[in-house]
C-alpha cells in the first residue's frame, strides 16, 4: 500500500512533444472536498484506501497541489461530431496529469476533468459541474463492476467554485484513470492536419504501448486495426446486452482501446426500448439506443480513413467486414446466457428478437425482466412474469417456445439455473433517477447517498440486505429525465 507521495510517473504521452499536447496547469477549486472515492480503483494504483479521507487527497484531485514528477498536459484531437467533421478538439476542460505505474508494471492516466481552461476550450469555461462529475463517476464503475470495458474514476472532489450552466452550479472535478486516453480523433486529427510524420509517431506509440503483440504480424499497423474494430465489436455487444447507451458516441469520444469513455447524457434502460435516445440534444437520433450498432462501424471507419497512409484502403475494408459478424456473435452469446442457456441453436437469434419485440410493446423493465427469469424455473418464472406484458397471447406462445428450448439445453436444477443466471443478470443498475437523487443530496452537501450507491453498484449481481429499494423501476417522475449536453 503506498501513500499519496509515494505514486511513481512516467509520462510517455507528455514526451510525444508539443505537437500532441499543451503544458497547463490545473486551476485550483476553492474548498475542496471529497465527494466520493472509489477503493477499487484506488487498488489499481496500490493507494491506501484511507488517504481518501485526507485534505491532501481533495488537494491533489481538485487541482490545488501536484506532484513535482505529474506534467499536466492538455491533448489535441478532433473528431466527427454527429457526422461533421470538426478539424480541433481537444481537452477543453480535462488535463493528463501524467502516468503512474502500480506495482504490477501497469501504466494509468490520471485524467483530472474540469480542471480549467486549456487553449482547446473554445467557447467553454474549461470547468464541470458537480452533476455531471457524479455521472461520470458512478457510470465508470458502475460499467466496470458489470463486465463492461470503461475508464476507471478514482474520486469526485466538490468545491465553491461557482460555474454557471443554466443556472448557477458548482464545480467539481473527477479523476478518470485509463491505460490510454488516445481516440479515434487523435488518428483524424494528425490525418487531416496533414501531419505524416506526428501520425507516424502516434502509430508507433499506439503499437508500442497497448499492441505490442501486433509487433509479431507481417502488417504490424493492419494487426492493431484489427484489433480495435474487435474491441469495439464486443464492447458495443455488451452495451447492447445490458441496455447502455452512451448518448455521444461521436468519433472523438471512442478509444482506441475499446473501452467505455467520455460520459455525458449516457442511461441505462429502465423500459426496453430500442429507439431510445438518451441525449436529449440529439433531435435526429443518431445515437439512439440502437444505432450504436451500425454506429459503431461508421465510427470505425472514420478511423480507418485516418489510418489509409499506413493501410490499403482494402486491407481496411477487410478488417471493417469483422465488426457486425463478431458484435452479432458476441451479443448472441451474451443474451444466450442472459437467458440461462449453455448451449447455441440457430433459433436463438429469433427467440431473443421475440422476446426484445414483446418487452418493447410492453414497456417492461430489462433489468429485472432477465433477473426475475432466474429467479426460478423456466416454468415457473414465465408464469409470474406474464402480467407484465399487454400482448397475453404473444407472450404465451414465446413462452412456449423458452421453455422447450431451456428442456433441450440440459437438466439443471433450479439453483443452478439460479446462480448461473444472477450471476450475468444483475439486480442493480445506474438508473437515471437513482443518479438524480445521489446528486440532488450531493448538491446540498450530503454526501452518503452517492457513497451508497456506488457501494451498491459495486456488486450488482449480489442481492445486499436492506438495498430492495435500489432494485425496483423508476417513479413516474425518474422516468424520463431529459439529460443534455450541458455539463
Ligand atoms: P464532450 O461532448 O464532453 O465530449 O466535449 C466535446 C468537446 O468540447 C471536447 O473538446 C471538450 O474538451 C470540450 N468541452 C466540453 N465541455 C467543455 C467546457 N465546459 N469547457 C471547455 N471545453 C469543453
Ligand atoms: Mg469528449
Amino acid at each position: 500500500m503506498k501513500a499519496l507521495d509515494e505514486l511513481t510517473f512516467d509520462n510517455r504521452f507528455a514526451r510525444l512533444g508539443d505537437a500532441f499536447s499543451t503544458h497547463v496547469l490545473p486551476e485550483p477549486l476553492d474548498a475542496p472536498r471529497l465527494v466520493v472515492a472509489s477503493e477499487a480503483a484506488m487498488a489499481l494504483l496500490d493507494l491506501d484506501p484511507a488517504v481518501a479521507e485526507t485534505p491532501v487527497f481533495a488537494e491533489l484531485f481538485g487541482g490545488n497541489k501536484l506532484w513535482a514528477e505529474a506534467e499536466p498536459r492538455a491533448m489535441v484531437y478532433s473528431g466527427h461530431q454527429f457526422g461533421g467533421y470538426t478539424p480541433q478538439l481537444g481537452d477543453g476542460r480535462g488535463l493528463l496529469l501524467g502516468e503512474v505505474y502500480n506495482e504490477a508494471g501497469e501504466h494509468w492516466d490520471l485524467h483530472l476533468k474540469g480542471a480549467g481552461m486549456t487553449p482547446y476550450s473554445r467557447m467553454g469555461d474549461g470547468r464541470a459541474v458537480l452533476r455531471s462529475s457524479i455521472r461520470e463517476f458512478l457510470a465508470s464503475e458502475a460499467l466496470h463492476a458489470l463486465g463492461i470495458p470503461s475508464s476507471r474514476a478514482l474520486c469526485v472532489i466538490g468545491s465553491d467554485t461557482p460555474v454557471w450552466r443554466e443556472k448557477q452550479e458548482r464545480g467539481a472535478m473527477v479523476l478518470r484513470m485509463a491505460h490510454s486516453h488516445i481516440r479515434f480523433g487523435h488518428f483524424e486529427y494528425f490525418y487531416y492536419t496533414k501531419k505524416p510524420e506526428q501520425q507516424a509517431q502516434l502509430a508507433e506509440h499506439v503499437l508500442n504501448l497497448h499492441y505490442p503483440e501486433c509487433r509479431e504480424q507481417p502488417e504490424p499497423y493492419l494487426a492493431m486495426f484489427r484489433e480495435i474494430v474487435e474491441r469495439n465489436a464486443e464492447l458495443i455487444a455488451k452495451w447492447q446486452a445490458y441496455g447502455f447507451c452512451h448518448g455521444v458516441m461521436n468519433t472523438d469520444n471512442m478509444s482506441i482501446l475499446g473501452i467505455t469513455f467520455d460520459f455525458g447524457p449516457f442511461a441505462f434502460l429502465d423500459d426496453f426500448d430500442a429507439h431510445f435516445i438518451c441525449n436529449h440534444s440529439d433531435h435526429e437520433g443518431r445515437y439512439s439506443f440502437s444505432n450504436q450498432v451500425p454506429i459503431g462501424q461508421w465510427n470505425l471507419s472514420a478511423l480507418a480513413q485516418a489510418l489509409t497512409p499506413f493501410i490499403s484502403v482494402d486491407a481496411l475494408k477487410e478488417a471493417l467486414g469483422l465488426y457486425l459478424p463478431l458484435y452479432q456473435a458476441n451479443y448472441l452469446d451474451l443474451m444466450r446466457r442472459r437467458l440461462g442457456l449453455t448451449t447455441a441453436e440457430d433459433d436463438d437469434q429469433q427467440l431473443v428478437e421475440r422476446l426484445l419485440k414483446l418487452m418493447q410493446n410492453s414497456g417492461v423493465d430489462y433489468t429485472l425482466f432477465f433477473r426475475r427469469l432466474g429467479d426460478e424455473s423456466a416454468a415457473l418464472a414465465v408464469a409470474r412474469l406474464r402480467d407484465d406484458f399487454v400482448d397475453l397471447a404473444g407472450f404465451d406462445a414465446w413462452a412456449e417456445q423458452y421453455k422447450a428450448r431451456v428442456e433441450r439445453d440440459g437438466e439443471f436444477s433450479e439453483e443452478q439455473r439460479r446462480a448461473r443466471m444472477h450471476a450475468v443478470n444483475p439486480l442493480y443498475i445506474l438508473r437515471n433517477y437513482l443518479a438524480q437523487n445521489a446528486i440532488v443530496a450531493a448538491e446540498s452537501g450530503d454526501y452518503s447517498e452517492v457513497r451508497r450507491l456506488h457501494a451498491v453498484l459495486s456488486k450488482p449481481f449480489e442481492e445486499q440486505a436492506g438495498m430492495e429499494q435500489y432494485a425496483q423501476r423508476p417513479p413516474d417522475w425518474g422516468k424520463h429525465l431529459e439529460i443534455s449536453c450541458s455539463s
